[in-house]
């Protein structure tokens, strides 16, 4: 099966597109003028149910949607380009839009940046003691694009954004001088866009003789079995990539995808199965994660059916997420509350093998802040918290208690119960009085 994807450019050419109404046309037309769009011929023929797209969980996954942009920002871009066709002019527009819309969220571009000899290192940072995250400049793009992507700000090519690097030498240079790393977790994007050339450059000092690094655990953060399994079964380079998977586990490291599935409708084609399969042969572990999102997957059923169909397919259960604040938050976000009731719901209903999942958990400044539930102490009611990583580690499975909102969709708005402050507030604000001098220490997001 050979790959082929639509952008904003060329998706007229798809042929179900045709057969949509206009308008719906149009909402694509303008959304993907701000926000990324990228779809491809494998979602599109075996993922989608055309005759049923309003409803469809990867046509919502995948095609911009108009209330995903605010009325004003929709209605401002569609007058522009009703004005002009001026590339200039649209992409000042679309600039300025995008950048009210909160691009690098929770610090992703400047905080836990580590420094080697001096110098940033802007594609790894390094938040929690044993996990670094590798960003791969070769690796910033995915096969298709998530309509409620939180990374959606590196791939409209806003410059400054953009937070890849490109070479392995000096992030291997500050591996071998924090021993404290055993896991490193290539993300991106998605680092599985990579060809088996340039990704074998970026493993290939793990897996010498000349290792130095304490690396135990090679994570992949990866949407490719759910956006294209084909690149481990038809692919040019496909026996390849798993000849290499295998070196890397025969080498007693553990090799991990962390895969994300939004939906069980991601979880049903033979390529999937097939891909898995070659895969688990290898000796990969396949674990899975996603964010609980309106509109897709925000219900118990659908995530009772999807641990389940992992777990059949011999993939592990690992994260639920919150959304993220940024780009079309308003448009995906779930309550906390209800988040916590979907995962409740859904956790009562499978059995131990899939209660591997951990959630719902928002990944903030301080750490991942996982919702353990709502309860009632001395006639207050509460949410019930806990670090599931902390910047400190001593903060981590340590419950917390929030003054219960049900209208909170973030971290950022709960207000501590019982006490004045967090327990973690006092040494979080000195973190960045000695690190930073933004506005940005005010709150955490
Ligand atoms: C989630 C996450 C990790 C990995 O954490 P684990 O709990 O080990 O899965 C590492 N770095 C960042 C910034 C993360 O958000
Ligand atoms: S796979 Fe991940 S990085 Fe890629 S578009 Fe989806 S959410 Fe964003």
């Amino acid at each position: 099966m050979n790959f082929k994807s639509y952008t904003s450019g060329n998706y007229n050419t798809i042929p179900q597109i045709s057969k949509l109404p206009d308008e719906i046309k149009h909402n694509i037309e303008i959304v993907s003028l701000i926000l990324p769009f990228k779809v491809n011929n494998y979602v599109i023929d075996e993922l989608i149910d055309w005759d049923n797209y309003e409803n469809d969980p990867i046509f919502n996954l995948t095609f911009p949607q108009k209330e995903m942009l605010l009325p004003q920002h929709f209605n401002e871009m569609a007058a522009a380009k009703e004005q002009s066709n001026d590339k200039k002019y649209l992409s000042e527009v679309s600039n300025k839009i995008r950048l009210e819309l909160n691009p690098n969220p929770a610090g992703q571009k400047e905080h836990n940046i580590p420094l080697i000899d001096n110098v940033k290192l802007y594609g790894v940072q390094h938040k929690y003691r044993e996990t670094a995250l590798f960003f791969p400049s070769a690796g910033q793009t995915c096969h298709s694009y998530c309509t409620y992507c939180f990374r959606w700000a590196q791939f409209v090519g806003i410059q400054q954004l953009k937070f890849a690097m490109k070479e392995t030498e000096l992030m291997v240079k500050y591996l071998e001088q924090h021993q404290e790393v055993t896991d490193l977790l290539f993300t991106g994007g998605d680092p599985m866009t990579m060809s088996y050339k340039v990704f074998k450059k970026y493993v290939d000092p793990f897996i010498s003789d000349q290792n130095k690094t304490n690396i135990q655990t090679i994570r992949i953060g990866t949407k490719v079995l759910s956006y294209w399994p084909y690149k481990f079964l038809t692919d040019d380079d496909a026996a390849d990539f798993l000849k290499l998977f295998e070196t890397i586990t025969s080498k007693g490291i553990n090799l991990a995808f962390m895969a994300h599935f939004t939906h069980p409708a991601e979880l049903g084609t033979e390529a999937l199965k097939h891909s898995i399969q070659k895969l688990r042969n290898t000796g990969v572990q396949i674990r899975t994660q996603s964010p609980v999102v309106k509109h897709i997957n925000d219900k118990p059923e659908i995530w009772a059916d999807m641990w389940r169909k992992q777990e059949n397919l011999n993939c592990i259960p690992y994260y639920m997420f919150i959304a993220r604040n940024t780009g079309a938050q308003h448009y995906f976000a779930v309550p906390l509350f209800k988040a916590w009731e979907i995962f409740r719901k859904a956790y009562q209903n499978v059995s131990g093998v899939c209660r591997t999942v951990r959630g719902p958990s928002m990944s903030c400044t301080p750490g991942k802040v996982q919702i353990l539930g709502v309860s009632e102490i001395n006639q207050e009611k509460v949410f019930v918290l806990r670090f599931i990583q902390g910047r400190n580690p001593d903060w981590v499975a340590r419950p917390f208690f929030a003054k219960y909102d049900e209208n909170a969709i973030w971290m950022d708005t709960l207000k501590p119960a019982f006490e004045e402050n967090f327990f973690f507030a006092e040494e979080e604000v000195k973190y960045f009085r000695e690190n930073y001098y933004d506005s940005e220490m005010e709150s955490f997001e």
